[in-house]
C-alpha cells in the first residue's frame, strides 16, 4: 500500500504557489488577497481559520481577517460581506462555516460575488459545477482530486463510491470524479447496503464524518481510498472514517489522518486564491 502522503503533496503546491503569488506581486504590483471572516468562537473554526492563515503567510498571499461576535446581527454579517465584495485588494472571501444558528447562511454566500468565491459554495458555483462548467470548486473534494491527479492513479472508467453527500464535500466530490469520467456512486445514511456499495469501489472516498466506519471487509482488494473524515477516538485522539490499520492491508493507496486531505484542503483554498486573483486582473 502506498500512502497519499498530503502534507508532502501540498508543501510541494505551496511552493509552486509561492512563486505564482510572486509572479502575480510582480505583475500586478500587489499580493493575491483573501479575506477570512469568522463569526462566533467555535473552537475548530478558530483552529481552520488559524491554519488557513499561516498558510497565506507560507505562500505571500495576504490575509485579512474579520472577526464578528457569536450575536452579530444579519445585516452586520450582510454589510461586512458587501463592504468586502468592493474591496479591490480581496480577490477571494471565505465565509468560515458553521455560523451561528440565528444568521441565514444562504444569505450570505449570496453575497459573495461568484469571482471571490474560494470556497465554491455560492449557489452558482455550485450550479456551474453541476453543468461541468469552469468554476470555483469547493476545496476539500478538489485536494482529493489532485492527490489522485499526483499520484497519477487513473478516474476514467473507475467505479468511484463517495460516502457522504454533503453540500460541501461528498456532492461536488461526487460530481468532480463524474466530470473525469468515473462512474459515481453516492451514499449516504439512508443507503441500504452500505458494504457492498463500497466493495464495488475501486476508488472509495470516505466522507461521512463516523471515525473508522470504513473496515477492510468493506475494500476491495487493490481499491484507492481517501479518507476525509475528521473525527476524534474514544481516546480523543483525531482520526478518520477510515479503519487505517485494517484497511491498508487491502488497498492500493490510502490517504491518513492526520496529513492527508486536510493540509491538500488549505493548499487549494491558496490555489484558488491565487486564481481568483488573476482572474480578476485579466
Ligand atoms: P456532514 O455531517 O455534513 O455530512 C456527512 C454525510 O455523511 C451525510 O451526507 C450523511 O448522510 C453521511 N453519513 C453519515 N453517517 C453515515 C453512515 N453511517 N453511513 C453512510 N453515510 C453516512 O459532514 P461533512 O461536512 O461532509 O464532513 C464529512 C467529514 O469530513 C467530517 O468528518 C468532517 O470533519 C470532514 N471534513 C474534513 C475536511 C478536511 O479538510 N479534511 C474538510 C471538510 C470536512
Amino acid at each position: 500500500m502506498t500512502p497519499l502522503d498530503g502534507k508532502a503533496v501540498s508543501a510541494a503546491i505551496r511552493a509552486e504557489l509561492k512563486e505564482r503569488a510572486e509572479r502575480f506581486f510582480l505583475a500586478h504590483g500587489r499580493r493575491p488577497g483573501l479575506a477570512v471572516v469568522l463569526i462566533g468562537e467555535d473552537p475548530a473554526s478558530e483552529i481552520y481559520v488559524r491554519n488557513k492563515i499561516r498558510g497565506c503567510e507560507e505562500t505571500g498571499v495576504r490575509s485579512f481577517t474579520y472577526r464578528l461576535p457569536a450575536a452579530a446581527p444579519q445585516e452586520e454579517a450582510e454589510a461586512l460581506l458587501a463592504r468586502l465584495a468592493g474591496e479591490n485588494d480581496v480577490d477571494g472571501i471565505l465565509l468560515q462555516l458553521p455560523l451561528p444558528a440565528h444568521l441565514d447562511e444562504r444569505k450570505l454566500l449570496s453575497l459573495i460575488p461568484r469571482e471571490k468565491d474560494v470556497d465554491g459554495f455560492s449557489a452558482e458555483n455550485v450550479g456551474r459545477l453541476a453543468l461541468g462548467e469552469r468554476c470555483m470548486t469547493a476545496c476539500t473534494p478538489l485536494g482529493v482530486m489532485e492527490l489522485l491527479h499526483r499520484y497519477r492513479i487513473p478516474v476514467a472508467g473507475k467505479r468511484a463510491v463517495v460516502v457522504g453527500r454533503s453540500n460541501v464535500v461528498g456532492k461536488p466530490m461526487a460530481l468532480l470524479l463524474l466530470a473525469e469520467n468515473a462512474t459515481v456512486t453516492v451514499c449516504h445514511s439512508h443507503t441500504a447496503d452500505l458494504k457492498e456499495e463500497c466493495r464495488r469501489a475501486d476508488i472509495l472516498v470516505a466522507a461521512a464524518g463516523r471515525a473508522k466506519l470504513i473496515t477492510a471487509d468493506m475494500v476491495k482488494e487493490g481499491a484507492v481510498v481517501v479518507d476525509v473524515g475528521t473525527n476524534r477516538d474514544g481516546a480523543g485522539k483525531l482520526c478518520g472514517d477510515v479503519d487505517y490499520e485494517s484497511v491498508k492491508e487491502k488497498a492500493s493507496y490510502l490517504s491518513p489522518v492526520p496529513g492527508g486531505v486536510g493540509p491538500m484542503t488549505i493548499a487549494m483554498l491558496l490555489s484558488n486564491t491565487c486564481l481568483a486573483a488573476e482572474n480578476r486582473c485579466k
